[in-house]
């Protein structure tokens, strides 16, 4: 196993050499040395994609590089997963492991699509609930990592989790809000979380350009296809581009409306619009995404602009 160096002076060295941009400075002091075993989660988007690269452009090696699967991934990050996996060979660095929730008697299901689907529902995160992610992306993780670090553990040894949250305000939020799930008291003593891209003080801005500079691909938004979260210039690209995945959504949503459940607290996918509401016309979907004006003013945007590439 080949890990973070415990002083500044190999990593300042190798970092002298790599390809990071100088405008992003390595932060990475002997008190906050990561500690072994290492496992990155890897999402497959821009941030975790970043975190990867900025471990082998400081010479750690992670133990292992974990992608969850929950199955309802968009193409493009499949194919990303797949060549950022060909870069890693091509860099010494360990390769991709992915992990998937395994169906179970009485949750038979192999997706998080078919999960909705058969009880008749939506994805968690469309109720207000992060249940989804936690059950299809972060246990599948916490199990393997469990049983590969199994003698470690018992040993009463940690594991260091690192996250691809960035530098920028709204990830910085999302790691507090971490901290506070996963710290004391609740805090599993299995687990130690980091957050390297804060520490180096890398934004997206900063991922996106240590990512280029390294020669890797760099990644579309990653999120399941149908993901609640996604804003409404997504859903109207998706719409046009993935007909595919955008009648799932809507099949989905009908099934939901017409199930044993119905939809009494949310309209649809969206919680207060449903992704049927978007127009087949194009000229009608582009005016359907515009913010809606409130009390005279519009209301500023939180959505992210198209497209869905970073
Ligand atoms: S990407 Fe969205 S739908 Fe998929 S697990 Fe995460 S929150 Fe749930």
């Amino acid at each position: 196993m080949t890990h973070l160096a415990t002083t500044a002076g190999p990593l300042a060295a190798t970092a002298a050499t790599s390809a990071a941009p100088a405008a992003v400075a390595h932060k990475i002091t002997t008190s906050d040395a990561i500690l072994a075993p290492l496992v990155v989660s890897f999402g497959a988007g821009v941030d975790s994609t970043a975190m990867v690269v900025g471990f082998w452009t400081y010479g750690v090696r992670p133990d292992l590089i974990l992608f969850a699967d929950t199955g309802d991934e968009l193409e493009e990050t499949y194919l990303h997963v797949w060549l950022f996996q060909a870069w890693l060979e091509a860099h010494g660095m360990p390769g991709i492991t992915v992990v998937r929730r395994k169906p179970t008697k009485r949750a038979p299901y192999e997706t998080i699509y078919e999960n909705a689907w058969q009880n008749e529902t939506l994805y968690d995160l469309a109720f207000g609930y992060h249940s989804c992610s936690a059950k299809w992306k972060v246990e599948p993780q916490d199990k393997y990592v469990d049983a590969y670090f199994r003698a470690h553990l018992d040993a009463g040894g940690t594991v260091t989790r690192c996250i691809g949250f960035d530098a920028g305000d709204r990830d910085s939020e999302r790691a507090c809000k971490s901290r506070g799930t996963f710290a004391a008291p609740k805090a599993d003593p299995r687990w130690t979380y980091r957050y390297p891209l804060q520490e180096w003080g890398w934004d997206r801005a900063a991922c996106i350009e240590v990512i280029r500079a390294a020669g890797a691909p760099v990644p579309i938004k990653s999120a399941c296809g149908l993901c609640p979260a996604r804003t409404k210039p997504e859903i109207v690209e998706l719409r046009f581009t993935r007909p595919d995945v955008f009648a799932r959504a809507v099949a989905l949503e009908e099934r939901a409306r017409n199930g044993k459940h119905g939809l009494r607290s949310v309209k649809g996918l969206g919680r207060r619009f449903a992704w049927s509401e978007c127009p087949s016309d194009p000229v009608a979907a582009a005016e359907w995404a515009k913010p809606k004006k409130r009390g005279g003013r519009r209301k500023k945007s939180t959505q992210l602009p198209l497209p869905l590439a970073a």
